[in-house]
């Protein structure tokens, strides 16, 4: 096995692309290396992106956030700017595991491992937020719910890696928010969570919005249903009503002892409902 670690997205991509063999991104590593300690995989190359140049860094620009591969989430609970824009996500981000875990693992890990419970990803899905990658074919900028296909797999082809994650720059009145169910306090994967976004006019009428759903389909889903459910109105009851019973229908849950289809398909519609009242109340709305 061999480890690598370089300095530059060029070499790091030309190193992937080339090598003959399995190969696997280094980030946090806090999926990465259980599964390498688990024995399911062993790759003949791992490619350490964390001393590439700006990968640790979260750049503030007239766009937007540009949130590097290698920022742990620890780090975007630092940034106030983000926390202030996107507090959702951050939310999201602070949820993953514990301080420790926090201390190393990134959003990108996060949407790469490609679990169904990832904490992040309704958020990001929900923030519109984009992968910037970068491979042999150049860069390319994808939505984030294109990456993840299926439990543990990417729409990633072979010797690309994602530089960062972009969020654009909030409009005015707007507010997003992140809630998970989970049997234990902490320490635990998501059971059901969801993720709302939402822009509000001047009124406080619903401009815009999104909502995704987490741990309730082989993928994050973005339930366009559900942010009709609120455009176009203030956070009344029946829009919150209607917000619920879309969410609890638009679930393709598992049954397994961690919770039933019935289980998930309505704490889904309670969450989603819990997680708009949040994002509505953060954009400015009464
Ligand atoms: C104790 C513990 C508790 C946890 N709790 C939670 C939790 O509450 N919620 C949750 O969602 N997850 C949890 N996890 C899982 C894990 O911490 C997260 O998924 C984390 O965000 C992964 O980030 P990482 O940087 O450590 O990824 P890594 O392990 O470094 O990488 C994960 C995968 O992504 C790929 N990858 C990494 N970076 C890139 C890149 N830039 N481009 C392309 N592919 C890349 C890697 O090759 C690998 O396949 C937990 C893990 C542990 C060990």
């Amino acid at each position: 096995m061999r480890y690598i670690r370089p300095l530059s997205m060029e070499d790091a991509v030309g190193q992937l692309a080339g090598s003959p063999g399995t190969a696997a991104i280094l980030a946090g590593g806090s999926d990465l290396l259980v599964r390498m300690k688990g024995g399911f995989i062993e790759p003949d190359l791992i490619v350490d992106i964390k001393a590439i140049d700006g990968l640790g860094e979260i750049r503030e620009t007239a766009e937007g956030f540009s949130i590097g591969a290698a920022v742990s989430c620890a780090l975007m609970g630092e940034s106030a700017a983000l926390k202030r824009e996107w507090p959702g996500v951050v939310e999201a981000a602070k949820l993953i595991g514990s301080k420790q875990v926090q201390g190393r693992c990134t959003i990108v890990g996060n949407l790469c491992n490609a679990s169904p419970a990832a904490d992040s990803v309704p958020a990001l899905v929900a923030a519109g937020a984009r992968a910037l990658i970068v491979g042999p074919g150049g860069r390319r900028t994808v939505a984030v719910e294109a990456v993840p296909t299926g439990p543990g797999k990417t729409s990633l082809a072979k010797g690309e890696i994602i530089e960062a994650i972009l969020l654009d720059r909030r409009a005015p009145r707007s507010g997003d928010a992140y809630l998970r169910f989970i049997p234990r306090t902490e320490m635990d994967i998501a059971v059901v969570s969801a993720g709302v976004n939402l822009t509000l006019d001047e009124q406080g009428v619903v401009k815009s919005a999104r909502v995704a759903l987490g741990a309730v389909a082989p993928t994050v889903l973005l339930v366009d249903e559900a942010a009709e459910a609120l455009i176009g109105r203030k956070l009344d009851e029946a829009a919150l009503e209607r917000l619920a019973m879309v969410c609890s229908g638009a679930c393709r849950p598992i049954d397994d002892k961690r919770g039933t289809v019935e289980f998930r398909r309505k704490v889904a519609g309670v969450l989603a409902r819990r997680a708009a009242t949040t994002a509505y109340s953060r954009a400015g709305g009464k």
